[in-house]
């Protein structure tokens, strides 16, 4: 049995949190959220309890952690030779999702970075996370907390609904506030290179670093080599999902099309909208899911929405892009592995 606590998200309570950092030194397992989404925690320097992790979550061994701190000061004892850009970004950028690659410290246990010679770490903004690595004392290696290739858990309801009885403690704090995972940037190459686009903009990182290589990387599981994580199955409800893509009217003219053309098969059709779009389809007996209508609450929701269709029963979920800047290229690149590249091209 997973046990569940609840803390107050903005002011969580000490004795919550000592109780839940006790469970992490004792090399235990505890999902807590962060800014992105529910992360699955484990003492990183304990290698007993980092392979628990991938146990819990069926994850490949060759998919290397994240090491979440509670302040810069600790990025000295887990990588070396620390670049002074990763100082700067880190000044400006942290507490935030923002994950930076490094030379990794090789006194870490080697399963924390799943064989490399680097090492991923965070400082989360979120002040359940803070608070729980604080105590603890430790850093705290965390994946989303989530079975491997399922959508991220973005509540302790997803967290329970795919880690029940696999782990010891959830620390409840309510939906995560950003929604998606962090960006993954690269310092140990030339030009830095963005590894998986997330909550913090390749914009902005683009101020300090005008070179940045944000070229999208999609990798079959043989071929993850230089960027693990970018599976292009990943982030995958069960029911397949169709991603579609162009300019608005065709775009959304196609989806129409297909939905249409799924119904009179007899299919249980279900789609992920922007608020303004749900009218539109009001009159065909389709499962929607309302996104919202900016970028930041589609990111917010778009697990939720990825799970809720899920679940509904559709035999296919039909979705569509949104402007690829700001959170968007994020939002793009799930999207996109979640429908495992079924992209339909409207036309212009
Ligand atoms: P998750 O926390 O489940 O979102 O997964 C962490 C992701 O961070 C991995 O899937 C990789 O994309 C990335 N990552 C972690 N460590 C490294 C590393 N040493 N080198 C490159 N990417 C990494
Ligand atoms: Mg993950």
């Amino acid at each position: 049995m997973t046990r569940v606590l609840h803390v107050t998200p903005n002011a969580p309570e000490p004795d919550r949190i000592e109780i839940a950092a006790r469970a992490i030194r004792e090399g235990r397992l505890v999902a807590f959220p962060t800014e992105t989404v529910y992360g699955l925690g484990a003492n990183a320097l304990d290698p007993a309890a980092v392979a628990r992790i991938f146990e819990a979550k069926g994850r490949p061994p060759t998919d290397p952690l994240i090491a979440h701190i509670a302040s810069p000061d600790q990025l000295r004892g887990l990588a070396l030779d620390i670049p002074q850009l990763a100082i700067d970004l880190g000044e400006r950028l942290w507490p935030g999702p923002l994950t930076l690659v490094l030379k990794r410290n090789p006194r870490l246990p080697a399963n924390l970075s799943a064989g490399r010679d680097t090492v991923a770490v965070r400082q989360p903004a979120h002040p359940v996370a803070a608070a729980l690595i604080r105590s603890a004392g430790t850093p705290i290696a965390a994946p989303s907390a989530n079975l491997f290739s399922r959508p991220s858990p973005t509540t302790a309801e997803h967290v329970l609904r795919d880690l029940d009885g696999r782990i010891d403690l959830i620390l409840d704090g309510g939906p995560t506030p950003v929604g998606v995972e962090s960006t993954v940037l690269d310092l140990t190459v030339s030009p830095p290179a963005v590894l998986r686009p997330g909550g913090v903009p390749a914009e902005i990182l683009r101020e300090m670093i005008p070179t940045l290589d944000v070229s999208p990387r999609v990798a079959g599981p043989a071929e993850s080599a230089s960027s693990p994580g970018t599976f292009l199955k990943h982030y995958s409800p069960q029911s397949p999902l169709l991603l579609f893509t162009g300019p608005r009217d065709s775009m959304l003219a196609e989806m129409r099309r297909t939905a249409q053309q799924l119904l009179a098969e007899n299919k249980r059709v279900a789609m992920l909208l922007a608020t303004p779009e749900i009218s539109l389809f009001a009159d065909l007996p389709v499962i929607t899911f309302d996104l919202g209508d900016d970028l930041d609450s589609v990111a917010r929701r778009l697990f939720t929405g990825l799970r809720q269709l899920d679940s509904s029963g559709a035999d296919l979920i039909l979705a569509h892009d949104f402007p690829r800047e700001g959170l968007g290229l994020a939002i793009w690149d799930r999207l996109f592995r979640a429908a495992e590249g079924r992209v339909v091209i409207g036309n212009w």
